[in-house]
Protein backbone atom coordinates (compact mmCIF):
# COMPACT_ATOMS: atom_id res chain seq x y z
CA UNK A 1 0.00 0.00 0.00
CA UNK A 2 2.89 2.07 0.49
CA UNK A 3 4.40 1.69 -2.04
CA UNK A 4 1.41 2.61 -4.49
CA UNK A 5 0.61 5.55 -2.38
CA UNK A 6 3.95 7.24 -2.79
CA UNK A 7 3.51 6.55 -6.07
CA UNK A 8 0.06 8.15 -6.61
CA UNK A 9 1.56 10.82 -4.56
CA UNK A 10 4.69 11.20 -6.90
CA UNK A 11 6.78 10.32 -4.44
CA UNK A 12 7.51 7.01 -5.11
CA UNK A 13 9.22 4.63 -2.33
CA UNK A 14 9.70 1.99 -5.18
CA UNK A 15 10.41 1.79 -9.03
CA UNK A 16 6.38 2.59 -9.88
CA UNK A 17 6.91 0.47 -13.00
CA UNK A 18 7.76 -3.12 -10.48
CA UNK A 19 4.65 -2.09 -8.45
CA UNK A 20 2.13 -1.55 -10.82
CA UNK A 21 3.29 -4.41 -13.20
CA UNK A 22 3.03 -6.28 -9.93
CA UNK A 23 -0.21 -5.44 -8.83
CA UNK A 24 -1.53 -5.53 -12.41
CA UNK A 25 -0.08 -9.19 -12.83
CA UNK A 26 -2.28 -10.09 -8.93
CA UNK A 27 -5.59 -11.19 -10.06
CA UNK A 28 -6.01 -14.49 -9.47
CA UNK A 29 -8.38 -16.65 -11.71
CA UNK A 30 -10.74 -17.11 -9.90
CA UNK A 31 -11.01 -14.20 -7.37
CA UNK A 32 -13.43 -13.68 -4.57
CA UNK A 33 -16.04 -10.41 -5.32
CA UNK A 34 -13.76 -8.68 -2.88
CA UNK A 35 -10.68 -9.18 -4.42
CA UNK A 36 -12.39 -8.53 -7.93
CA UNK A 37 -13.44 -5.35 -6.97
CA UNK A 38 -10.09 -4.21 -5.16
CA UNK A 39 -8.12 -5.28 -8.34
CA UNK A 40 -10.64 -2.99 -10.66
CA UNK A 41 -10.26 0.23 -8.39
CA UNK A 42 -6.43 -0.20 -7.38
CA UNK A 43 -5.84 -0.32 -11.69
CA UNK A 44 -8.72 2.54 -12.02
CA UNK A 45 -6.80 4.96 -9.66
CA UNK A 46 -3.85 3.45 -11.20
CA UNK A 47 -4.73 4.37 -14.56
CA UNK A 48 -3.86 7.95 -14.96
CA UNK A 49 -0.49 7.45 -13.49
CA UNK A 50 0.10 4.67 -15.59
CA UNK A 51 -0.26 7.06 -19.29
CA UNK A 52 1.51 10.47 -17.56
CA UNK A 53 4.50 9.28 -19.34
CA UNK A 54 6.11 8.95 -15.92
CA UNK A 55 6.02 5.28 -16.82
CA UNK A 56 8.89 4.51 -20.16
CA UNK A 57 7.85 0.71 -20.58
CA UNK A 58 4.77 -0.43 -22.10
CA UNK A 59 4.85 -3.82 -20.88
CA UNK A 60 3.57 -2.15 -17.60
CA UNK A 61 0.74 -0.54 -19.48
CA UNK A 62 -0.35 -4.00 -21.68
CA UNK A 63 -0.44 -5.82 -17.96
CA UNK A 64 -3.12 -3.60 -16.76
CA UNK A 65 -4.62 -3.66 -19.46
CA UNK A 66 -4.59 -7.54 -20.06
CA UNK A 67 -6.02 -7.55 -16.41
CA UNK A 68 -8.42 -5.07 -16.99
CA UNK A 69 -9.41 -7.33 -20.05
CA UNK A 70 -9.58 -10.52 -18.07
CA UNK A 71 -11.71 -9.02 -15.65
CA UNK A 72 -14.43 -7.02 -17.72
CA UNK A 73 -16.17 -10.48 -18.46
CA UNK A 74 -16.82 -11.22 -14.98
CA UNK A 75 -18.41 -7.80 -14.22
CA UNK A 76 -21.98 -8.67 -15.90
CA UNK A 77 -24.12 -6.20 -18.72
CA UNK A 78 -23.45 -2.75 -16.81
CA UNK A 79 -27.28 -2.53 -15.46
CA UNK A 80 -27.57 -2.91 -11.32
CA UNK A 81 -30.23 -1.55 -9.12
CA UNK A 82 -28.34 1.54 -7.14
CA UNK A 83 -29.08 4.67 -7.69
CA UNK A 84 -26.12 6.96 -8.95
CA UNK A 85 -25.34 8.50 -5.69
CA UNK A 86 -24.99 4.64 -4.44
CA UNK A 87 -21.88 4.16 -6.39
CA UNK A 88 -18.53 5.51 -4.05
CA UNK A 89 -16.99 8.38 -5.80
CA UNK A 90 -13.75 7.92 -7.16
CA UNK A 91 -12.79 10.93 -9.22
CA UNK A 92 -10.50 12.94 -7.34
CA UNK A 93 -8.25 11.61 -4.63
CA UNK A 94 -6.31 8.73 -6.78
CA UNK A 95 -4.20 7.66 -3.75
CA UNK A 96 -7.25 7.22 -1.63
CA UNK A 97 -9.45 5.32 -4.38
CA UNK A 98 -6.57 3.18 -4.44
CA UNK A 99 -5.82 2.55 -0.81
CA UNK A 100 -9.98 2.13 -1.02
CA UNK A 101 -9.01 -0.51 -3.51
CA UNK A 102 -6.25 -2.25 -1.39
CA UNK A 103 -8.14 -2.39 1.40
CA UNK A 104 -11.27 -4.41 -0.30
CA UNK A 105 -8.85 -7.17 -1.08
CA UNK A 106 -8.68 -8.81 2.11
CA UNK A 107 -11.59 -9.41 4.61
CA UNK A 108 -9.28 -6.85 7.77
CA UNK A 109 -9.32 -5.12 4.57
CA UNK A 110 -12.93 -4.44 4.38
CA UNK A 111 -13.71 -4.97 8.14
CA UNK A 112 -11.15 -1.85 8.40
CA UNK A 113 -13.32 -0.08 5.78
CA UNK A 114 -16.70 -0.92 7.09
CA UNK A 115 -15.17 0.37 10.69
CA UNK A 116 -14.39 3.64 8.97
CA UNK A 117 -18.05 3.58 7.43
CA UNK A 118 -19.64 7.12 7.88
CA UNK A 119 -21.68 9.12 5.95
CA UNK A 120 -19.77 10.17 2.88
CA UNK A 121 -18.30 6.78 2.78
CA UNK A 122 -20.49 3.63 1.14
CA UNK A 123 -20.54 0.71 2.68
CA UNK A 124 -17.97 -2.07 1.05
CA UNK A 125 -21.46 -4.10 -1.05
CA UNK A 126 -21.90 -0.84 -3.02
CA UNK A 127 -17.89 -0.98 -3.78
CA UNK A 128 -18.40 -4.60 -4.60
CA UNK A 129 -21.53 -3.48 -7.49
CA UNK A 130 -20.62 -5.59 -10.73
CA UNK A 131 -21.86 -2.02 -12.56
CA UNK A 132 -20.08 -0.03 -10.63
CA UNK A 133 -17.04 -1.86 -11.49
CA UNK A 134 -17.31 -2.42 -15.19
CA UNK A 135 -17.82 1.65 -15.09
CA UNK A 136 -14.32 1.98 -13.51
CA UNK A 137 -12.86 -0.70 -15.56
CA UNK A 138 -14.02 0.29 -19.17
CA UNK A 139 -12.70 4.03 -18.37
CA UNK A 140 -9.83 2.85 -16.89
CA UNK A 141 -9.08 0.65 -20.42
CA UNK A 142 -9.88 3.91 -22.35
CA UNK A 143 -7.33 5.99 -20.67
CA UNK A 144 -4.41 3.15 -20.91
CA UNK A 145 -5.44 2.00 -24.76
CA UNK A 146 -5.30 5.80 -25.81
CA UNK A 147 -2.23 6.34 -23.57
CA UNK A 148 -0.20 3.56 -24.73
CA UNK A 149 -1.24 4.94 -28.05
CA UNK A 150 0.42 8.28 -27.03
CA UNK A 151 3.46 6.78 -25.48
CA UNK A 152 4.68 3.98 -27.57
CA UNK A 153 2.70 4.74 -31.07
CA UNK A 154 3.43 6.15 -34.05
CA UNK A 155 2.60 9.68 -34.50
CA UNK A 156 1.49 10.82 -38.64
CA UNK A 157 3.21 14.65 -39.08
CA UNK A 158 2.29 15.36 -42.40
CA UNK A 159 0.25 18.06 -41.74
CA UNK A 160 3.06 19.67 -40.07
CA UNK A 161 4.36 20.17 -43.58
CA UNK A 162 1.73 23.19 -43.63
CA UNK A 163 2.97 24.72 -40.55
CA UNK A 164 6.87 24.35 -41.69
CA UNK A 165 7.36 25.07 -45.33
CA UNK A 166 6.65 28.12 -46.94
CA UNK A 167 5.10 28.30 -50.00
CA UNK A 168 8.44 28.18 -51.71
CA UNK A 169 9.03 24.93 -49.97
CA UNK A 170 12.12 25.95 -48.02
CA UNK A 171 11.43 25.42 -44.14
CA UNK A 172 9.99 28.61 -42.33
CA UNK A 173 13.19 28.17 -40.10
CA UNK A 174 12.33 31.09 -37.82
CA UNK A 175 9.19 29.73 -36.40
CA UNK A 176 10.06 26.06 -36.34
CA UNK A 177 13.16 27.45 -33.99
CA UNK A 178 10.90 29.83 -32.33
CA UNK A 179 8.53 27.32 -31.46
CA UNK A 180 11.17 24.86 -30.10
CA UNK A 181 12.66 27.58 -28.24
CA UNK A 182 10.11 29.01 -26.44
CA UNK A 183 8.40 24.95 -25.39
CA UNK A 184 11.69 23.57 -24.04
CA UNK A 185 10.23 22.01 -21.25
CA UNK A 186 8.64 18.30 -20.04
CA UNK A 187 6.96 16.98 -22.41
CA UNK A 188 5.69 19.32 -25.11
CA UNK A 189 3.79 17.94 -27.77
CA UNK A 190 4.50 20.39 -30.75
CA UNK A 191 8.39 20.08 -29.56
CA UNK A 192 8.20 16.27 -30.12
CA UNK A 193 6.05 16.29 -33.14
CA UNK A 194 8.72 19.13 -34.70
CA UNK A 195 11.85 16.69 -33.87
CA UNK A 196 10.20 13.81 -35.61
CA UNK A 197 9.31 16.15 -38.62
CA UNK A 198 12.60 17.43 -39.10
CA UNK A 199 14.04 14.39 -38.74
CA UNK A 200 11.62 12.94 -41.14
CA UNK A 201 12.21 15.82 -44.02
CA UNK A 202 16.40 15.01 -43.26
CA UNK A 203 15.12 11.31 -44.04
CA UNK A 204 12.58 12.73 -47.41
CA UNK A 205 16.21 14.56 -48.90
CA UNK A 206 18.74 13.10 -50.94
CA UNK A 207 22.16 12.04 -50.35
CA UNK A 208 22.52 14.84 -53.02
CA UNK A 209 20.40 17.57 -52.05
CA UNK A 210 21.39 21.10 -51.00
CA UNK A 211 23.95 20.08 -47.80
CA UNK A 212 21.80 22.96 -45.50
CA UNK A 213 18.63 22.09 -46.75
CA UNK A 214 19.30 18.69 -45.24
CA UNK A 215 21.72 19.17 -42.56
CA UNK A 216 19.62 21.73 -40.46
CA UNK A 217 16.24 19.51 -40.28
CA UNK A 218 18.85 16.70 -38.68
CA UNK A 219 20.52 19.06 -36.22
CA UNK A 220 16.86 20.71 -35.26
CA UNK A 221 15.58 16.44 -34.53
CA UNK A 222 18.89 15.93 -32.33
CA UNK A 223 18.30 19.47 -30.64
CA UNK A 224 14.72 18.73 -30.17
CA UNK A 225 15.40 15.35 -28.39
CA UNK A 226 18.22 17.13 -26.14
CA UNK A 227 15.68 19.49 -24.66
CA UNK A 228 12.25 17.96 -24.51
CA UNK A 229 11.17 14.37 -22.89
CA UNK A 230 10.41 12.08 -25.80
CA UNK A 231 7.81 9.24 -25.85
CA UNK A 232 8.68 5.88 -27.05
CA UNK A 233 7.21 6.16 -30.09
CA UNK A 234 8.40 9.35 -31.46
CA UNK A 235 12.20 8.63 -29.90
CA UNK A 236 12.19 5.30 -31.56
CA UNK A 237 11.37 6.86 -35.32
CA UNK A 238 13.56 9.75 -34.86
CA UNK A 239 16.36 7.62 -33.66
CA UNK A 240 15.43 5.37 -36.60
CA UNK A 241 16.63 8.39 -39.06
CA UNK A 242 19.56 9.40 -36.56
CA UNK A 243 20.71 5.83 -37.27
CA UNK A 244 21.58 6.38 -41.34
CA UNK A 245 23.51 9.29 -40.50
CA UNK A 246 27.13 8.41 -41.26
CA UNK A 247 28.22 7.46 -37.41
CA UNK A 248 32.74 7.72 -38.34
CA UNK A 249 33.42 9.41 -41.54
CA UNK A 250 36.79 9.79 -42.40
CA UNK A 251 39.31 12.07 -41.34
CA UNK A 252 39.77 13.77 -44.62
CA UNK A 253 36.38 15.10 -44.89
CA UNK A 254 37.15 17.48 -41.70
CA UNK A 255 39.63 20.07 -41.65
CA UNK A 256 37.63 21.29 -37.97
CA UNK A 257 40.27 19.53 -35.65
CA UNK A 258 37.94 20.31 -32.35
CA UNK A 259 36.60 23.27 -33.75
CA UNK A 260 32.88 22.26 -34.01
CA UNK A 261 29.60 24.04 -32.91
CA UNK A 262 29.60 23.21 -29.21
CA UNK A 263 26.16 22.29 -28.09
CA UNK A 264 25.93 25.41 -25.74
CA UNK A 265 25.13 27.82 -28.59
CA UNK A 266 21.92 29.18 -29.07
CA UNK A 267 20.77 26.86 -31.58
CA UNK A 268 17.57 29.25 -32.41
CA UNK A 269 20.10 32.01 -33.64
CA UNK A 270 22.82 30.06 -35.54
CA UNK A 271 20.31 27.19 -37.10
CA UNK A 272 18.06 30.52 -38.05
CA UNK A 273 21.13 32.31 -39.64
CA UNK A 274 22.61 29.27 -40.79
CA UNK A 275 19.46 28.21 -42.84
CA UNK A 276 18.66 32.04 -44.01
CA UNK A 277 21.32 34.37 -43.51
CA UNK A 278 19.60 37.12 -45.50
CA UNK A 279 16.87 37.13 -43.02
CA UNK A 280 18.47 36.18 -40.18
CA UNK A 281 21.51 38.46 -38.31
CA UNK A 282 24.87 36.57 -37.65
CA UNK A 283 25.74 35.64 -33.95
CA UNK A 284 28.39 37.24 -32.26
CA UNK A 285 30.15 33.34 -32.03
CA UNK A 286 29.22 32.30 -35.88
CA UNK A 287 31.11 29.18 -37.09
CA UNK A 288 31.51 28.52 -40.73
CA UNK A 289 28.81 26.59 -41.96
CA UNK A 290 31.24 24.31 -43.28
CA UNK A 291 32.17 23.59 -39.21
CA UNK A 292 27.92 23.17 -38.88
CA UNK A 293 27.42 20.81 -41.99
CA UNK A 294 30.71 18.54 -41.36
CA UNK A 295 30.19 14.97 -41.42
CA UNK A 296 32.01 14.82 -38.58
CA UNK A 297 29.86 17.37 -36.70
CA UNK A 298 27.04 15.18 -37.56
CA UNK A 299 28.40 12.51 -36.56
CA UNK A 300 29.08 13.62 -32.84
CA UNK A 301 25.30 15.21 -32.96
CA UNK A 302 23.58 12.29 -34.28
CA UNK A 303 25.45 9.59 -31.53
CA UNK A 304 24.45 11.89 -28.73
CA UNK A 305 20.75 12.27 -29.42
CA UNK A 306 20.75 8.28 -30.23
CA UNK A 307 22.78 7.54 -26.85
CA UNK A 308 20.30 10.03 -24.85
CA UNK A 309 17.18 8.10 -26.24
CA UNK A 310 19.02 4.69 -25.50
CA UNK A 311 19.96 5.54 -21.99
CA UNK A 312 16.34 6.41 -21.40
CA UNK A 313 14.45 3.31 -23.11
CA UNK A 314 16.57 1.03 -22.02
CA UNK A 315 14.25 -1.19 -20.57
CA UNK A 316 11.46 -0.69 -23.55
CA UNK A 317 13.93 -1.42 -25.80
CA UNK A 318 14.45 -4.98 -24.32
CA UNK A 319 10.44 -5.02 -23.99
CA UNK A 320 10.24 -4.43 -27.62
CA UNK A 321 13.02 -6.88 -28.53
CA UNK A 322 11.19 -9.47 -26.30
CA UNK A 323 8.16 -8.90 -28.13
CA UNK A 324 9.65 -9.15 -31.95
CA UNK A 325 10.26 -12.67 -30.18
CA UNK A 326 7.33 -13.99 -29.08
CA UNK A 327 4.25 -12.41 -31.46
CA UNK A 328 1.67 -13.93 -28.47
CA UNK A 329 2.63 -10.93 -26.19
CA UNK A 330 1.82 -7.98 -28.77
CA UNK A 331 -1.18 -6.34 -28.01
CA UNK A 332 -4.12 -7.82 -30.64
CA UNK A 333 -5.71 -4.13 -31.18
ZN1 LIG B 1 -24.64 -0.61 -8.63
ZN1 LIG C 1 34.67 18.93 -39.14
ZN1 LIG D 1 27.14 34.48 -41.89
Amino acid sequence: IKDLDGILNDYPYADPRWTLEYLAGSLPSHPTRGVRAGYVVTMYASCWYAVSGRIRTSSVLDSMIEGLEGVLPQLGDGTCAHAPDEHPETGFDAAGTAADGIRLRSPGGRACHAAWHDEDRLPVRNWLCPAFLRGLAETALGELRQGRETLFGSRDTARLDAEFLRPDGRIDIGSLTALIEDNQFDEHRDVQEAGLWAARRYAALAADADPVERTVPLLIATWCVEIVEMPYGVAKDIRDILSTVDADPTEDQCAHGDAHPTENRDLQQHLNHLYAPAEFAEPADVSAPDAWLCPRHLAIAARHAIEEINEKFEDEDEYAAEDEDDPETTSAD
